[in-house]
């Protein structure tokens, strides 16, 4: 192994994980991890959740505790950002400090919060939710009694949405597309989701957009929307998706398309850098067609197989895609691609807690999603890794246990 310093730009999910698995796979080089936030390595999903509701400390986020995290002799910088790379002289320039030169560089640079570009939007009230600030400064304007807008009805929307809710706020959440989560899931669970929200008393507008935020005479913020209406609110919430940080690849000349373009092992198009995590687009065989993958799994799961693609391990970085939400009392979980040329099985009954619905190519499950039905999904998932052929009757059956499948 000649390879003696590996860079990490980013050091969140994919960063940390990409950092600990150098250590783990022996690697006793030098590692630089680069990271324009203070903190170490954390994990996002509480931040709409547990975190945002006050009942976790965002510490509780982070991948390791300190005495571990300094134990893997990383050299940290944190609240350092990366500006350029000369990949002529491989080196990395940083915004302060002497450029790092490196053997191999892994871009872990995640995405930023999508902003409106409607008046008003940046007014004191309006916030996004992508950091461990974002999430203190949204739960310091969370408090009973008041009114927030919920712009964007995807997962962190919703999720948000229920936080609030919980908290004892009024919600209002405004989507422009006709249904909730409509780039995600099939038209089943957006119906679920929304009569979930309704019933937790949110006031839900769909097929409208917002186009402008203004301060009122009450020291509050109005919106206006498309369809004419108008809402008085103490706080917005922009949830309307993710930009991912691919400019450094891009003035690199790096193959860039709406992420930094990867192969099955991390390979961008320059072989000594590797990218994984939310900037990382590659060809996801499960979906069968390029995508970024937006989630905690693929972060975890990339970031290491970067780390292994990078000491020289052959990596075939295809895991089958796993995705959760929690709101209220659900957990919802999400396993494959749904598509809308799939089959539909459902196991259950679509108007209770829990139930399972199977996507179905031929005879083969090729994705499953249910709400509060962990331990069923654990068998579906194996359905669909292994590629077993079922009988779409007997998925249907609740008599018939999966495991016997
Ligand atoms: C509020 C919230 C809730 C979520 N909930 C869920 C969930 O329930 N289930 C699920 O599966 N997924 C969830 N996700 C998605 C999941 O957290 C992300 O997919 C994951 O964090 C991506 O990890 P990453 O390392 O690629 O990017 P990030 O975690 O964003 O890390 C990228 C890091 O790079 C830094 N950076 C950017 N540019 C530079 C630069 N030039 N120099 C140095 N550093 C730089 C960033 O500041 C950041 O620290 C959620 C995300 C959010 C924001």
């Amino acid at each position: 192994m000649t390879t003696e310093t590996i860079v990490i730009v980013g050091a969140g999910q994919a960063g940390g994980w990409a950092a600990q698995t150098l250590r783990s796979e022996g690697f006793a080089g030098r590692v630089v991890l680069v990271g324009d936030e203070p903190h170490r390595p954390y994990e996002r999903p509480p931040l709409s959740k547990a975190v945002l509701s006050g009942d976790a400390h965002a510490e509780t986020t982070h991948l390791l505790k300190p005495d571990a995290f300094d134990a893997l002799g990383i050299d940290w910088r944190p609240s350092v950002g990366a500006t350029f790379i000369d990949r002529a002289a491989k080196q990395l320039r940083l915004t302060h400090g002497e450029p790092v030169a490196y053997d191999k560089l892994i871009l872990c640079n995640g995405g930023r919060a999508r902003r409106l570009n409607i008046p008003g939007a940046d007014l004191p009230g309006v916030f996004t939710l992508r950091s461990i600030e974002d999430a203190a400064a949204l739960g310091a304007a969370l408090s009973a009694g008041k009114r927030l807008l919920v712009v964007g009805g995807g997962w962190i929307g919703l999720e948000v949405a229920a936080t609030a809710r919980k908290k004892g706020l009024g919600v209002t959440i405004v989507e422009a597309m006709g249904r909730l989560c409509e780039r995600t899931v099939p038209s089943e669970i957006s119906d679920y989701l929304l009569q979930l929200h309704t019933s937790h008393g949110v006031d839900v507008r769909l097929g409208t957009g917002i186009e402008r935020l203004a301060q009122n005479a009450q020291g509050g913020l109005t919106a206006s929307f498309g369809d004419g209406s108008e809402l008085a609110c103490d706080a917005v919430l922009i949830g309307v998706g993710l930009v991912p940080n691919d400019e450094l690849a891009r003035e690199a000349g790096l193959a860039c398309d709406g992420g930094v373009l990867v192969d099955s092992q991390c390979r961008s198009s320059d072989p000594d850098i590797l990218a994984a995590g939310d900037v990382a687009a590659w060809h996801c065989e499960w979906a069968g067609r390029r995508m970024r993958l937006e989630s905690w799994q693929n972060a975890q799961e990339q970031g290491i197989a970067a780390a292994r693609a990078a000491l020289g391990t052959t990596v075939n970085h295809q895991p089958l895609p796993w995705f959760w939400s929690d709101q209220y009392d659900v957990n919802l979980q999400i396993f494959g691609m749904p598509a809308p040329a799939h089959r539909v099985v459902l196991r259950g009954d679509q108007s209770a807690s829990s139930f399972v619905m199977f996507f179905l190519d031929g005879d083969k499950v090729v994705a499953a999603l249910g709400p509060n039905s962990a331990r069923d999904l654990r068998f579906a998932r194996r359905l669909i890794e292994r590629r077993t052929s079922v009988d779409a009757a007997q998925l249907a059956d609740l008599q018939v246990p999966l495991s016997k499948l």
